[in-house]
């Protein structure tokens, strides 16, 4: 018999002993069985431990975690700050008991000869395969250029060479077409994430493990897909946020992890985009990443004119009414899609008379006015009351402002009545086949003028789209986060990207703030230019990634005790930091002050070196403050 420490997902830097005997043959990433607070739960043993007195038995042992996975989580754990129990029951799938085994694939015939660009990107991926080494790749390419292609032919050769592969997109919604080219070219190719079944997840994992599976398609949690050979990594729009978990813990960046494990296993990693993040590309500049351009669309098509008009209050221009007109009369590129990133009726109900303004009474934010389900909801937290109509301070008139998808569909079905028009955002999309719909019905062109969220620029390759417009470009330029800029300029470049793909389209951005650099810069499809005046930014205010940055949120109900533990937490880190290695600025209310009927606070941790923002934050793990949350996040994606 002997003692092992053994990770337990519960949110303590505590491991727990146990006792075995020696034909379960346990080692450091046994999965197993154990029973804890009359629970049976799965652990991870961590090594052997000192005898202890009243251990109780392991019940039995599931699988050794493959050890690249193992030394994978511990860095997740140590990097991100995460209890490792927590992180593996992340990694692992549900276990079940039947497996479904998957088929072998095949290389079907290859068929396009790549572009010059394509072949050099290509030739330079190549040598990193056959050297066995690792190296990151940036594939800067606009949507059109013949990224996926490259993708497809490096996968090809890690397939020859008998190897796995991982090929992670950022959103599910995009899987379907991704999975489709694969399984066109491979014949095969199996999807993992969250929204699987448990019992195509266990499978999925089985079948990686045992090697059966050579390519997995996923969104973020596939990284830790349990492939023992794995020849490459894919991160496919490296620069989304969606790469980014934030609950459930481990909270941790995807793309990251990929180069972490690209590095840890010696393989290549290729991250792909149009408009990468800063980062990666200040990773290329200073030589950790290389980088390899597609300067053109495959076909030479051009990248669409830009027009950026301000339409004062308006909620269209004229040049946006006149460019709908013209467009939706055409026999050829005639689609228009409209994108404004604002859900709902109007965001705002105001009294003139009084002043008094709708608010959620649990979060400090306006409630939306839904008209489809006549109510007033909180974008935050789900709160949604009936909509009301007079002020409840004084009585008069409410009067609702500003404009959310919902209005604007209203309005194109009220001018354009014999076209069909199709909203998509979460409201109107809720089920999946509802996906799959609209979107043959885009590609079979019978969806005339497509409105939208952020969902209308995700993962459509549409012919004949003539006309895009941004109905708003400022939803988000003017957000109290460093990267409000940054987020601004991607998504109107990938929005205008959905224009003429098979022939010259238009793209008109509207905007109150026409000179502001984001919109400038993404009117001249200028990334590099972009690049040059926000990493100059970055570099002056001290953001990344010119330091490593940590966020501790403090959040309580009562908001005495979130300042009160907010002040400790500070006090605490000034006396545990030693000469000035990291800086901290706050405790300060968050842009956002309330959010669920929690306050609040914030302190931003800023440091040049490595791993110190982590050791002094793990000191800080075990507070425990009643009534009061406390989170650490490490790379924070989101500062609201
Ligand atoms: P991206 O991933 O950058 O959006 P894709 O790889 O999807 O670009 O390429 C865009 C379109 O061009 C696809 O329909 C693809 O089949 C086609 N394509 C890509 N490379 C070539 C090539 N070398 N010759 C001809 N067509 C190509
Ligand atoms: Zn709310």
């Amino acid at each position: 018999m002997k003692y092992y420490d053994i990770a337990v997902p519960i949110d303590k830097y505590s491991n727990f002993t146990y006792i075995a005997g020696d034909k379960m043959a346990l080692r450091k990433g046994s999965v197993v069985h154990v029973s804890f607070q009359r629970r049976t739960i799965v652990g991870v043993v961590m090594g052997e431990a000192k005898p202890f007195k009243g251990a109780k038995e392991v019940k039995g042992k599931i699988l050794d975690l493959p050890l690249n996975l193992l030394e994978l989580g511990l860095w997740v754990s140590r990097y991100y700050l995460c209890p490792p129990g927590i992180v593996f029951s992340f990694m692992l799938p549900p276990f079940m008991k039947r497996v479904n085994m998957v088929g072998e694939y095949q290389i079907k015939m290859e068929l396009l000869k790549l572009t010059p660009a394509q072949s050099k990107a290509y030739q330079r991926i190549k040598e990193a395969v056959t050297g066995k080494h690792f190296e990151t790749f940036l594939l800067l390419g606009v949507t059109g250029s013949g990224k996926t292609e490259v993708y497809l032919r490096v996968m090809e050769d890690i397939l020859r060479e008998g190897k796995s592969l991982l090929y992670l997109v950022p959103e599910i919604a995009m899987i379907p077409q991704v999975l489709e080219r694969v399984r066109n070219r491979f014949g095969m190719g199996e999807t993992y994430h969250y929204k699987l079944g448990r019992g195509k997840r266990y499978s999925y994992w089985i079948n990686a493990l045992k090697g059966s599976l050579k390519i997995g398609i996923g969104s973020r949690m596939s990284i830790f897909s349990p492939f023992l050979n794995l020849g490459l990594i894919i991160v496919d729009e490296e620069h989304s946020d969606s790469y980014r978990q934030e609950e459930p813990k481990p909270r941790f960046s995807a793309r990251d992890v990929a180069v972490m494990r690209g590095a840890m296993e010696g393989i290549p990693v290729i991250l792909g985009s149009a408009t990468p993040s800063i980062e990666s590309l200040y990773n290329t500049k200073v030589g950790k990443y290389e980088l390899l351009k597609l300067p053109e669309r495959v076909g030479g098509w051009a990248m669409p004119e830009i027009e950026v008009v301000n339409p004062g209050r308006n909620i269209f221009s004229k040049e946006i009414e006149t460019a709908i007109e013209e467009t939706v009369k055409r026999k050829e590129m005639s689609r228009v899609i409209l994108f404004l990133n604002r859900r709902g009726y109007a965001p705002y109900g105001k009294c003139y008379s009084c002043g008094y303004t709708i608010h959620c009474p649990n979060c400090d934010i306006a409630l939306t006015l839904h008209k489809a389900t006549d109510s007033l909801i909180c974008h935050h937290c789900g709160y949604s009351m009936e909509r009301l109509l007079e002020c409840p301070k004084c009585g008069k008139r409410l009067v609702y402002l500003g404009w959310g998808t919902e209005r604007i569909e209203e309005e194109i079905k009220a001018r354009y009545r014999d076209f069909n028009v199709q909203r998509m955002d979460t409201d109107s999309i809720s089920r999946r086949h509802d996906h799959e719909r609209i979107y043959d019905e885009l590609r079979s062109g019978e969806i005339e003028i497509l409105l939208g969220t952020q969902m209308v620029t995700k993962g459509l390759d549409l012919p004949d789209v003539g006309l895009v417009g941004v109905v708003s470009a400022d939803t988000a330029i003017n957000f109290p986060d460093f990267r409000a800029s940054e987020r601004t300029f991607q998504l109107l470049s990938q929005v205008a990207g959905r224009a003429g793909r098979r022939g010259k389209g238009r793209v008109i951005i509207q905007s109150n703030n026409p000179d502001h650099y984001a919109i400038r810069f993404a009117k001249e499809h200028d990334y590099e230019g972009f690049y040059s005046q926000e990493i100059e930014f970055r570099r002056s205010a001290k953001y990344p990634p010119f330091v490593n940055l940590a966020r501790i949120l403090i959040q309580s109900k009562d908001e005495d005790k979130a300042i009160k533990a907010s002040e400790r937490i500070k006090r605490k880190l000034e006396s545990s930091k030693r000469k000035a290695t990291f800086n901290i600025l706050g405790p300060v209310p968050c842009p956002i002050g309330r959010i669920g009927r929690n306050y609040r606070y914030h302190i931003l941790l800023k440091s040049e070196e490595e791993y110190l923002l982590q050791r002094a934050l793990k000191k800080l793990y075990s507070e425990k403050v009643s009534g009061v949350r406390i989170s650490f996040e490490i790379d924070p994606a989101n500062m609201l």
